[in-house]
C-alpha cells in the first residue's frame, strides 16, 4: 500500500492494565497481535500496592511496557500504613516508571450502587482523603519528574484545586480518558496536562466528551484503551476476547488502532499525521 509522504502509522497506548486478570490467559497472543499491528509501547498502570510487583515483572519481561505505579482512588481507603514509602521505593527501581493510576472519584463515594461487586471489600475513602493521597503521589511524581497518570470522575473542580496547589512533574501529566468540562481543557493544559482519547467517547451518551477531543491542543493529544475495560462497540472490535467474569466485554489492547482511527476521523486528519503527532507527544511525556 502506498502512503504518500507519510510513514506507516505506529501506535502508542497511553493508558491500560495489561496485568489485569481478564487479559492474563491471552498475554502471548496479545503480544503477537500488538507486534503485528505495530503498537510500539503501552503504559501499564498498577492501581494498588499488591499490583506493583506484577507490573514490574511484566515490564522486565516486555520492553514495550512502560510501568506505572500508584494508588487508585478506589483503592485509596485500603492502602497500607507504609504505602508512600513503598511507592517511593518502587519508583527508585526503574528510571522510566511513571506514577499512576492516581486521582479522584466522586462516583465511587455517592454514585455507585452498594451491591456493585466492584466495591466488595473496599473501604471507600471520602473526597478529602482521596485528595490528600492524590497530592502525596503528585509530590512524588514532581520529585522524581515522572509522568503522572490521573483518573478523575465527577471531581474536576477538586482536581483543578489540587493541581494548582501541589508541585507537579516538570514533564507533565496525563488526564486519562478526559471526561471533564470543555472550559477546563485550557487551564489543565496550562498546568501541563495531556489528554488521552478513549473509544468509549463514541457512545451517544458521551457526545460532549467526543466534542472535547476536537478542542484538545494537538501537542497534548494521546490515545488509550484502558484495556481490559472499555471495549469498543462490536462492529469496531477487531480483536474479540470474549467476556470477563463480571459479564463485561474484554478489551484487547490492540484495539488502540480503532481508537486512533476514530480520533483521526473526529479531528478530520489523515491517520498518519495524527499518529506522528501522538508518537511525539507520547515520547515527550513518557520518555
Ligand atoms: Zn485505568
Amino acid at each position: 500500500m502506498y502512503y504518500g509522504l507519510f510513514p506507516m502509522p505506529a501506535y502508542f497506548d497511553a493508558h491500560q492494565h495489561f496485568h489485569f486478570e481478564p487479559l492474563a490467559p491471552h498475554r502471548d497472543a496479545i503480544e503477537a497481535d500488538l507486534r503485528a499491528a505495530d503498537v510500539r509501547r503501552v503504559v501499564v498502570n498498577g492501581t494498588s500496592e499488591e499490583e506493583w510487583p506484577v507490573v514490574a515483572e511484566l515490564a522486565r519481561q516486555h520492553a514495550w511496557i512502560v510501568p506505572s505505579y500508584g494508588v487508585h482512588p478506589w483503592d485509596c481507603g485500603n492502602r497500607s500504613p507504609g504505602w508512600l514509602t513503598a511507592l517511593r521505593d518502587q519508583l527508585a527501581t526503574g528510571p522510566t516508571a511513571g506514577v499512576g493510576e492516581i486521582g479522584l472519584d466522586r462516583w465511587i463515594i455517592d454514585g455507585v450502587r452498594p451491591d456493585d461487586p466492584r466495591i466488595a471489600g473496599l473501604r471507600v475513602a471520602p473526597m478529602d482523603e482521596q485528595a490528600a493521597v492524590f497530592a502525596d503521589q503528585l509530590r512524588l511524581a514532581a520529585e522524581f519528574n515522572r509522568a503522572a497518570s490521573i483518573h478523575c470522575v465527577q471531581a474536576f473542580g477538586v482536581l483543578l484545586d489540587v493541581l494548582r496547589s501541589t508541585p507537579l512533574p516538570a514533564r507533565g501529566f496525563l488526564l486519562h480518558g478526559y471526561g471533564g468540562p470543555p472550559d477546563l481543557i485550557k487551564p489543565f493544559a496550562d498546568l501541563g496536562a495531556y489528554f488521552s482519547f478513549n473509544i468509549e467517547a463514541l457512545q451517544p451518551r458521551l457526545a460532549s466528551r467526543l466534542e472535547n477531543f476536537r478542542k484538545v491542543p494537538a501537542e497534548r493529544l494521546l490515545v488509550e484503551t484502558d484495556a481490559p475495560a472499555k471495549a469498543p462497540p462490536p462492529e469496531l472490535n477487531r480483536f474479540p476476547l470474549g467476556s470477563s467474569s463480571d459479564g463485561s466485554t474484554i478489551n484487547h489492547p490492540a484495539n488502540v488502532v480503532a481508537a486512533y482511527a476514530a480520533l483521526a476521523g473526529l479531528r478530520d486528519q489523515p491517520l498518519e499525521v495524527l499518529a506522528g503527532q501522538v508518537e511525539a507527544n507520547f515520547i515527550r511525556l513518557f520518555g
